[in-house]
């Protein structure tokens, strides 16, 4: 098991969003560096899991820079929808990253599944993957998941992807309506994030 503490780190990410909120989890001393510095874009997402896929990106990313990487792979499972958005969770905006036309998405579904959707609670739950890579192909993968129900419509400008959404369980707003600062301390993220937090 790797002893020494990170300092200086490449997020695999091209995603801002996350890039923000991975940055705001690290300690502030570690110097961190992003696809944009290298000018790179991200690898081709095939595996079947979260941690597949993040896995795939450290490693990607680590081979290409030669650095230690993170790399988070993340999403929403619905399970009226068999989880789906799920790992395609970022596909289902478009190219352009349209979370307006994601999240209509998952309303046609659950309305094409059952018309009558927004009479019963429908289960959902946030789910991250996050992968340590370093140059020796030494590598560590976890999980953080927080659950929670969709809402009956979009509520809230905060956050990213599908946060106007998802309410998480015992709160009574979704997390778009949450600042963030209240949800970074109970996501998927965070949780996934305490199980690597001795390697910073
Ligand atoms: P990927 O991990 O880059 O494939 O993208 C995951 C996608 O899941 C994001 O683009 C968002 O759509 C969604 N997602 C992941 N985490 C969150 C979150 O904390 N809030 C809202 N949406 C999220």
């Amino acid at each position: 098991m790797k002893k020494e503490k990170i300092l200086n780190l490449f997020i695999g990410s091209n995603n801002q969003g996350k890039i923000k909120e991975i940055k705001d989890l690290l300690p502030k001393k570690i110097e961190i560096l992003t696809p944009k510095n290298f000018n790179l874009s991200s690898p081709i997402e095939n595996g079947k899991t979260f941690e597949e896929n993040s896995f795939i990106k450290a490693k990607f990313f680590s081979k290409k820079t030669k650095m230690i990487c993170l790399s988070d792979d993340s999403g929403l499972e619905i399970d009226s929808l068999n989880k789906l958005p799920g790992i395609y969770s970022a596909r289902w905006s478009g190219k352009k990253d349209n979370f307006n036309l994601a999240i209509k998405k998952v309303y046609r579904e659950l309305k094409k599944n059952n018309l009558n959707w927004n009479q019963t609670k429908q289960t959902a739950r946030f789910i991250c993957a996050l992968t340590i890579y370093w140059p020796d192909n030494k590598f560590v993968s976890v999980r953080g998941t927080i659950e929670g129900t969709i809402a009956k419509f979009k509520k809230g400008n905060n956050g990213f992807g599908y946060d106007p959404i998802f309410i998480p369980l015992n709160k009574k707003i979704t997390f778009g309506q949450m600042k963030s600062k209240e949800k970074y301390k109970i996501d998927h993220r965070i949780r996934a994030f305490r199980k690597i937090k001795k390697f910073f």
